[in-house]
Formats: C-alpha cells, sequence, structure tokens
C-alpha cells in the first residue's frame, strides 16, 4: 500500500536537512520549560519538543504533569515564536493538544506497538491537519510501523513523518535501545518521501552517545533529529543521563558534517560502474550455481536421497566462513550469505523432487 502523503512544510522553518526538534524529555515546571526554550530559540532552534504524558515501565515514576503542562507550551509559542510538539498517546490527548494549539504530534514507541490504542488516535484525528510523526515500535518489526503509518494516513492525514528511536533489547551494553540502522533504511526504500528523524537521545540513554548517533544519522541521509535538551540535564525528572544542555546541542549540531545525497562526481560514476560489473558477476555465478543444485536434486531424486544433507551443509557455512575472513570479510556476514544461497537451493530442489 502506498502512504498519500504531503511535505511537512513550515513556515519560518529551513527545509534544508537537518530538521530539528528539541527540548527536554518532560515538561516539569513552567520555569523550566521556558528557560530551556529561550536558550533553544536563542541557538536558532525552531521547533520545540516536550513530553506531557510520560509512559513509564513502571509505576512510581514521573508519569507527566498532564494538562496543566500545556498553556507552558501555548506560552513558549507566544515568546519564542517556536512550534510546539508533544506526544500524544490516547484519543483524550489529541483532544486536548488541539484544544491548546499544539502544533505538532508524535505517537511514542510503545503506542506505535498498539494498534488498537493507534486506531483511536487515528479516530480522534480524522478531518484534522496537523503533522504527525510516528515513533517506531519497542520491538523491531518494520510492518507494525508502517500500520501506525497507515492508520493515520488512512484517517485523512497527509503530513506524515518517522522517528527512528531504536528497539528495546535485553542488553543494554552500549545503547539504551538498538538502533538496527537496516530497518528505518528499509522504511525509507519501501516509502521513498516519507521523512524520517533519528532520536538519538533514546537509542543512546547516555549523552556521550549523542554526538556519533547524530552523525552516522545525516550520513545515512535522514532528515532531522529530534533531541532532548534540558536547561539542567542532571535534575530532569525523566531520562536525566541522555539529556544535553542547549549550548552543548548548539556545539554538536554545529560539528555536523551533512554530506549531500546527490554529489554524483566523475569518479563516483567509475566506481559505479564498476559495482555494476561485479553485481553481473555475482548474477551471473549464481545462476550458474543455482543451475549446479538443480543437478544434485535430480540426482538426489534418482537415487532417493533426502535434500538436506547436514552434515554437507554445516561444512559449507563453517569453511565459506572461513574462507571470507581470509579475504577481509566478516565470517558472520559470509555465513549469512551462505545461508540465505544455501535456502534457496533447497527450495528449488524441493521442487524438483515434488515434480
Ligand atoms: C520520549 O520521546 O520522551 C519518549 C517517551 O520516547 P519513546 O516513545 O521513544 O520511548
Ligand atoms: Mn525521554
Amino acid at each position: 500500500m502506498e502512504l498519500d502523503l504531503q511535505p511537512i512544510k513550515l513556515e519560518g522553518v529551513s527545509e534544508e536537512r537537518p530538521l530539528i526538534i528539541a527540548g527536554p524529555c518532560s515538561a516539569e515546571t513552567e520555569e523550566q520549560v521556558m528557560s530551556t526554550a529561550k536558550q533553544l530559540a536563542d541557538n536558532g532552534v525552531k521547533i520545540f519538543r516536550a513530553g506531557i504524558w510520560k509512559p513509564r515501565t513502571k509505576p512510581g515514576g514521573f508519569e507527566g504533569i498532564g494538562v496543566e503542562g500545556l498553556p507552558w507550551l501555548k506560552e513558549v509559542k507566544k515568546e519564542t515564536g517556536m512550534y510546539v510538539a508533544t506526544e500524544v498517546a490516547t484519543a483524550k490527548h489529541v483532544y486536548e493538544c488541539l484544544k491548546a494549539g499544539i502544533d505538532i504530534l508524535w505517537i511514542g514507541a510503545r503506542t506505535t506497538a498498539n494498534p488498537f490504542a493507534m486506531q483511536e488516535i487515528a479516530d480522534a484525528l480524522k478531518g484534522v491537519d496537523v503533522p504527525v510523526f510516528v515513533k517506531n515500535p519497542v520491538n523491531p518489526d518494520l510492518e507494525l510501523w508502517i500500520g501506525a503509518l497507515e492508520r493515520i494516513n488512512n484517517a485523512g492525514l497527509k503530513r506524515l513523518g518517522a522517528i527512528h528511536r531504536g528497539f528495546s533489547s535485553y542488553d543494554k551494553k552500549l545503547y539504551r535501545n538498538l538502533p538496527q540502522w537496516h530497518i528505518p533504511i528499509e522504511l525509507r526504500r519501501r516509502i521513498p518521501n516519507l521523512p524520517i528523524l533519528c532520536d538519538p537521545s533514546h537509542i543512546g540513554g547516555k549523552r556521550e552517545l549523542i554526538a556519533p548517533l547524530c552523525q552516522q544519522a545525516m550520513d545515512l541521509g535522514f532528515d532531522g533529529l529530534i533531541v532532548e535538551s534540558h536547561c539542567n540535564p542532571d535534575c530532569a525528572w525523566s531520562d536525566a543521563s541522555q539529556q544535553v544542555t542547549p549550548d552543548v546541542l548548539n556545539y554538536i549540531l554545529n560539528l555536523l558534517v551533512i554530506r549531500s545525497e546527490h554529489q554524483s562526481t566523475e569518479n563516483l560514476s567509475e566506481l559505479r560502474r564498476q559495482i555494476d560489473e561485479c553485481d553481473n558477476d555475482l548474477m551471473e555465478i549464481l545462476a550458474k550455481r543455482m543451475r549446479v543444485c538443480r543437478e544434485i536434486g535430480t540426482f538426489k531424486k534418482e537415487h532417493n536421497m533426502t535434500i538436506l544433507q547436514t552434515g554437507r551443509y554445516n561444512e559449507i557455512l563453517d569453511k565459506r566462513g572461513a574462507q571470507g575472513s581470509l579475504c577481509g570479510m566478516d565470517a558472520e556476514f559470509v555465513k549469512q550469505v551462505f545461508e540465505a544461497i544455501h535456502e534457496e537451493s533447497v527450495r528449488q530442489q524441493m521442487e524438483i523432487i515434488n515434480k
């Protein structure tokens, strides 16, 4: 299914990469919101984020200031001219935000993972023209992410975007949420005109990772960044370890190298020609391998042998992995390639045996 999208054009906000959204994890007090917003606006940030309702893993944590915080965001708009954005997780949140004139909404990762909640939000948004960003679900499920976008799109909203905030895992050694970059990359391939922002704060979980993650996202062609920034990060009521001051954020953003997607130099086209040639060779050799596999299939059929010969399969995987690392490739990667090839060979031999 194709999404019916329109660009998220915002007056006064540059259309150049990266689009920046910044602000605290949570709105805590009017002072904290205003002080953070003013510093961000002074540094040129045009879109302010702050969570009003916070989905927490366990009860007892700060669950957001609630509707009381919405007038503070109105005040941010009035005082700084920034657009304001917040997270909605229920239909009631949507109504409250629309009433308060919130400019941009986002759907949190836990909500995207729940189709009932997504449908309820989509129904509440019917007939409204407000930009909505949908974060990836907590689990690495691209279809669920796209499904959530489809629900909002089916409600008639066309100014949509996605936010990559990483995927939950038991192992939190380096990242709070694993980036699994191939998932947003596949989203870009499937829906090329959907803007994708990266949320380095929730991927990294610690402030030292913000800068490298922002750079990685830019190098992968993401359209923008949504970063948590707080006037006094260490005292934040939620996600303290991953927030940075507006000045640190400004420093990080100024150091970003933004590479162009469209620089097609002479050299690059020669290298691309070589890649095409390699791919053609790969294709021919792969086709040849499949032909041989089918011959083996015929032999196995005639001699009443099983298709899967586990000993041989393990031998291939181990040998190819070792050969691969001798050639400077990652053994695990080479094994994965051969697993995929083997799967297709088995499928082809099954066809022959069942003919
Ligand atoms: C947030 O943006 O503060 C938030 C709760 O994020 P996520 O839904 O990605 O966990
Ligand atoms: Mn947060």
